[in-house]
């Protein structure tokens, strides 16, 4: 509990309205590249030089988000490396963002990446169920990982992805883009400030529809789940980091009416209600079958809000107390992927702890099997 008290504060320092003054990524100074401490880059680390990420998996997101982000916005990183199952897309990218071909790999020669000087993290953006096995390898590697969510596929994996890191003194952190996104903690602070009384009733939904049946999404070999997994673990952490407790039970109902794209253990629609220790209950929803886009939180004298709540661009808060008119946040857009990446590099170099470390994906790995369990029994798990 105390180590969850400590995330918050540090989730809570970043919300303070002062900090969002400027963008997030100009949190960390670029001097901090200047001064690495000795056991920060696992290569050599000139001084002023942006630690090296190499992206593993060229797909949507990292062609999309991760590499415009690294070439364009990030002061502490650049993107250095590449690993791809496909030789000649890698190519063109190595083409496009400069990265030297030598720093080319596929899945078979990437454990060569030890070998790498100019590579200091390794960014897994693969299928979920391939993100433990890349951790593992990219740890061996001596590298730092930063993994996308869901952390893994289960409990068991998040256990050993910890122990790798650990073991080869590397950092690890998973993708949680929204902790590093204004009107998102601003949701945190007011709630943990109690600006408008305690909170009560949290309400959290995120899903869309999914379209193409043949995607990785809907193979439960590589996904491990369905909507749950890839976009209701959105309203799961709302509902964490807006209480900012640990829920101690959770009570939930899925539903498929499309039993051609979604096979038995991959939902289209999941409802789970979590009770946290404070009394306070959130009811959430995920779905693939529709859009859902909002993190609500209800406190004894008025709610307060982001809709939409999860997009790449575009995220609006908004507040109101009893008896008042809604008033808008104003928070100066912050791209959340630049963000996070400067966040991870600033965390190697000064030797901090990030505030999303593999701990807290196992969290939300270890509530997802709990939703999925009360899913499939009809009763109430206790966690
Ligand atoms: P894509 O399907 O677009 O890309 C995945 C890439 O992984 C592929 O392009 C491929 O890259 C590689 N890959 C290797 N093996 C396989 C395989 N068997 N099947 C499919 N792809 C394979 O997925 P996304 O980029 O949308 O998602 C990747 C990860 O990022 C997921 O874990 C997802 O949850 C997460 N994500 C996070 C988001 C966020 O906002 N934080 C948003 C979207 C996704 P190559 O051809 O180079 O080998």
């Amino acid at each position: 509990m105390s180590e969850r008290r400590g995330f918050f504060k540090e989730l809570l320092g970043w919300g303070a309205a002062a900090a969002w003054a400027a963008p997030v990524v100009g949190a960390a100074s670029p001097a901090a590249a200047q001064t690495p401490s000795p056991s920060s880059a696992p290569g050599k680390s000139a001084p002023g030089r942006k630690l090296g990420v190499a992206l593993v998996g060229l797909g949507s997101l990292s062609e999309h988000q991760i590499a415009p982000a690294l070439f364009q916005k990030t002061k502490l990183c650049k993107l250095a490396g590449l690993v791809s199952g496909h030789p000649d897309k890698a190519m063109q990218w190595a083409k496009r963002y400069g990265v030297p071909e030598k720093n080319v790999y596929s899945y078979q020669t990437f454990d060569q990446i030890k070998n790498n000087p100019d590579i200091d993290i390794v960014y897994v953006v693969l299928p979920n169920s391939m993100h433990a096995e890349y951790t593992i390898r990219a740890a061996k590697a001596g590298k730092h990982v930063l993994c996308e969510k869901p952390m893994a596929i289960s409990v068991k994996e998040c256990d050993q992805m910890i122990a790798a890191c650990k073991a080869a003194g590397r950092k690890l952190a998973i993708g949680y883009r929204l902790h590093f996104e204004p009107n998102n903690l601003e949701l945190a602070r007011l709630a943990r400030e109690k600006t408008l009384g305690a909170v009560k009733v949290i309400e959290a939904s995120a899903g869309f529809p999914i379209d193409d049946p043949t995607q990785w999404r809907l193979d439960k070999k590589l996904s491990g789940g369905g909507s749950l997994m890839d976009i209701g673990i959105y309203a799961l952490q709302a509902a964490r980091y807006i209480s900012g407790e640990e829920p101690t039970s959770v009570s939930a109902q899925m539903s498929i009416t499309d039993p051609v794209k979604f096979k038995p253990g991959v939902d289209e629609s999941v409802l789970f209600t979590l009770k946290f220790p404070s009394g306070i209950v959130a009811n959430c929803a995920s779905s693939y079958g529709t859009g859902l886009n909002r993190f609500r939180a209800s406190a004894q004298r008025g709610w307060f809000e982001v809709q939409p709540a999860l997009n790449y661009e575009g995220i609006k808060g908004r507040m109101r107390s009893e008896g008042g008119t809604p008033k808008d946040f104003d928070f100066p857009p912050v791209d959340h992927f630049a963000a996070e990446m400067d966040d991870f590099a600033d965390c190697i170099l000064n030797g901090k702890q990030t505030r999303v470390p593999g701990e807290e994906g196992r969290r939300d790995v270890r509530i997802m099997a709990a939703i999925y369990e009360s899913a499939a029994s009809g009763k109430r798990v206790a966690l």
